[in-house]
């Protein structure tokens, strides 16, 4: 086992947590008697269960414990302009590449190639541009010469870089790179304008991959399906879903699922301004279900069509911005630790640099979390600044600034925004939580699921099934229990071994066993009589809690 490829060991952790959560009835693949439909899944019980008690502890911490907070539950159904004015009409997109062997598309970004060969191509590809800016266009054809002059600078780059020498087949492909400003449907148009397409074209690539990267992976990037290089022109995807309101389909009656849950928040922040009069700072919380279009959903729930989000817009005066990211910071590790009982030593804090930020942002903290399948992001905290508020006053022609009574300051609020993803902490939850060990001799795998998010605090079951006396006071002691904690299970299926693997294994941290003590038949130790058996899951050790305590004894592990 030492020598076992860790790749793969992940790999198998991630089938294993895949497989319990099917056969377990945590979560089902979508439309799954059809044969499913990617990037959506269907909750079960337990995974509903699980979802509500990370959802309930959220709204807890920053909702209902706090005093600067107000829910709201926007439709998902919004008008368009919202989407535009925050951008995501425009922007919100992946670029997206389909092999023209395959015809199979990918992320560019998930495909896989070494980041310093890119970076080398970009680099001299804006040097042919700026070039070619730089250009008289008068003389049109020899700005034709020296682009192809430009960009054979990048056939030495490649060669300086060692790779591979360069045949005449893939010299003449490169010149292709910068003849496409003549393809088919610029026909007819003069040369000034094929030359101009041609600057739009490498000065996009900056931005946005384009035509280079088409040259670039038809040299260096074979498809993950098919294995071969023949791919098309990557173009911007964007992720939003569209939908159609009403009969007539047209222009006017599109609109989207929507992307995110803030955009819910911000529409409505001058409602909550009139209707509660909040001073600054205050939040808006919501939590909430969110699309996206992925081109390639993958990893269980990790990256998903259908997602659930929980988010705050707080808002503040911007001098003090700072100071309020610092204690949602902390607030958001408390509810990684105490709330959700991941181990600290699994999440990090990346600090997107500012390259990677939004425009807008100030700045913005990643929280990672080591998944089976890798680092990848958690949770995000981004300092908005008003971008938001100031794109949907003007948007929407309505006034969105803020009145400081004590000021006489009119200003329009910054935003703090922490950003939860629902599924992505239920599959940091059952990473977290997913163990194997040896226990009386038998190997078992299980949940070691905090008892504040486990779907069952306790199960409760009779020693044995066809003993009337045990069942009655079993079934007594689970329905004042779930009366009192809710989250409790009645199970006598099998014998207490199975019952006890059984419950390890949804992540119940606590089995109450009635016994012929507990109900003082003949021969009994009579000083555990009105007591039961309560087993622990981490380590299997039992003890004797009086079934007058029992409730008050499991409600102190919640705390
Ligand atoms: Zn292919």
């Amino acid at each position: 086992m030492t020598n076992e490829n860790p790749k793969e060991k992940e790999l198998t952790t991630m089938e294993k947590i895949i497989s319990l959560c099917k056969r377990r009835g945590f979560i089902f693949q979508g439309s799954e008697i059809y044969g499913g439909l990617a990037g959506t899944w269907d909750y079960g019980p337990l995974g509903v269960a699980l979802k509500k008690n990370i959802e309930n502890l959220w709204w807890k911490r920053f909702v209902t414990d706090r005093e600067d907070m107000y829910g709201v539950d926007a439709a998902i159904l919004m008008n368009p302009k919202v989407w535009k004015s925050s951008g995501h009409v425009d922007t919100f997109t992946d670029p997206l590449v389909e092999c023209l062997e395959c015809k199979r598309s990918f992320r560019v970004d998930h495909l896989e190639y070494d980041e310093k060969l890119l970076t080398a191509y970009k680099n001299a590809t804006q040097k042919a541009a700026a070039k070619l800016l730089n250009t008289d266009y008068t003389v049109h054809q020899k700005a034709f010469d020296d682009a192809v002059e430009s960009c054979d600078s990048i056939l030495e780059y490649v060669k300086a870089l060692g790779r591979k020498k360069l045949t005449e087949e893939e010299l003449s492909a490169f010149r292709e790179f910068v003849m496409i400003a003549k393809d088919s449907n610029e026909k007819g148009k003069s040369v000034v304008d094929q030359a101009e397409r041609l600057v739009s074209i490498l000065s996009e690539s900056k931005k946005f991959l384009g035509i280079l990267m088409r040259y670039f992976l038809n040299n260096e990037v074979d498809c993950p399906n098919c294995g071969k290089k023949n791919w098309g022109i990557p173009r911007k995807f964007n992720m939003m879903l569209k939908t159609q309101i009403g009969p007539v389909a047209d222009d006017d009656s599109i609109s989207y699922l929507r992307p995110e849950t803030a955009g819910g928040m911000f529409v409505n922040f001058k409602n909550i301004l009139d209707t509660f009069h909040p001073k600054l700072p205050f939040g808006m919380a919501q939590i909430g279900k969110a699309f996206r279009n992925e081109i390639a959903p993958r990893d269980f729930i990790f990256r998903v069509r259908e997602l659930e989000q929980m988010e705050i817009e707080y808002f503040v005066n911007p001098i003090e911005w700072e100071g309020v990211f610092e204690s949602f910071r902390k607030d958001m590790w408390s509810f990684i630790t105490d709330d959700l009982g991941l181990r600290k030593e699994n999440v990090h804090e990346l600090e997107v640099a500012d390259e990677d930020r939004a425009h807008y942002s100030k700045r913005t903290i990643d929280f990672e979390f080591d998944f089976p399948f890798g680092k990848k992001e958690l949770y995000g905290l981004a300092y908005r600044t008003d971008f938001d508020l100031k794109s949907h006053a003007e948007g929407s022609s309505v006034d969105l600034s803020y009145f400081d009574e004590e000021t006489k300051q009119r200003f329009v609020p910054h935003v703090i925004e922490p950003s939860f993803g629902v599924g992505r902490s239920i599959l940091a939850v059952l990473s977290n939580a997913y163990a194997e060990d040896d226990l009386g001799g038998e190997t078992r795998a299980f949940l070691k699921l905090s008892p504040k998010v486990a779907p069952f605090l306790v199960a409760v079951s009779p020693l044995l099934k066809n003993k009337p006396q045990l069942v009655e006071v079993a079934q007594t002691i689970y329905r004042d229990l779930k009366k009192k904690l809710g989250r409790a299970i009645f199970d006598d299926n099998g014998n207490v071994g199975k019952r006890y693997r059984r419950q390890d294994e949804i992540g119940t941290p606590f089995c109450v066993v009635v016994d012929f003590d507990t109900i003082g038949a003949p021969d009994a130790n009579p000083e555990f009589k009105d007591m039961v058996t309560v087993r622990h899951r981490d380590t299997g050790e039992q003890e004797r809690v009086k079934i007058a305590d029992l409730a008050n004894y499991l409600e102190a592990k919640l705390k």
